[in-house]
């Protein structure tokens, strides 16, 4: 489980961060209409679901609030409650998409906790398949990826904006 988030592959994001302001708040702020760019799945009113752009494996999705905040002590009841809403669906969504047969949810808060934009929180979100794991591919950052994110997107976007949270 140490492995599972892999905040090495964050280090081009805390450059960027560090040169550029926080890459989720740059994504929000960006025009919807050009959401495929960065692979925004969907914008629900608190929250928006994306694609990782250096996922663990295909299907990786993250969801985040606008808000840019580091804790969930700073984060209100309806944005928390959003966010499960938000994840429920990705799991209904991976498991049409994707056939996968459980999944992994969690969130790294805080650098220490190997966080790569530990300013603002985010919950990753991934398929999981029996026999997915390996030694290699957990011991050497080596993962086979069958598919690129347009299609990944493309699987996906429909199914969210078709199922908006209550
Ligand atoms: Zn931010």
């Amino acid at each position: 489980m140490d492995y599972l988030w892999s905040p090495w592959r964050y280090q081009y994001i805390r450059e960027g961060t560090r040169r550029n302001g926080c890459p989720f708040c740059e994504m929000a702020r960006r025009d919807p209409a050009r959401d495929r760019e960065c692979y925004i799945l969907h914008r629900a009113r608190l929250n928006f679901v994306f694609l990782n752009l250096y996922p663990y494996t295909t299907g990786h999705v993250l969801v985040t609030p606008y808000a840019h905040v580091a804790n969930l002590s700073d984060l209100g009841d309806e944005t928390l409650q959003e966010m499960m809403v938000l994840a429920r669906q990705a799991e209904a969504a991976l498991k049409s998409t994707y056939h996968a047969e459980g999944y992994n949810a969690g969130m790294n808060l805080g650098k220490c906790a190997g966080a790569g934009v530990a300013d603002h929180l985010h919950l990753h979100f991934l398929p999981r398949w029996v026999g997915d794991t390996n030694f290699a591919s957990v011991v050497s950052e080596t993962r086979v990826l069958p598919e690129d994110l347009s299609t990944t997107y493309d699987k996906l976007v429909g199914f969210f904006r078709k199922t908006r949270p209550e």
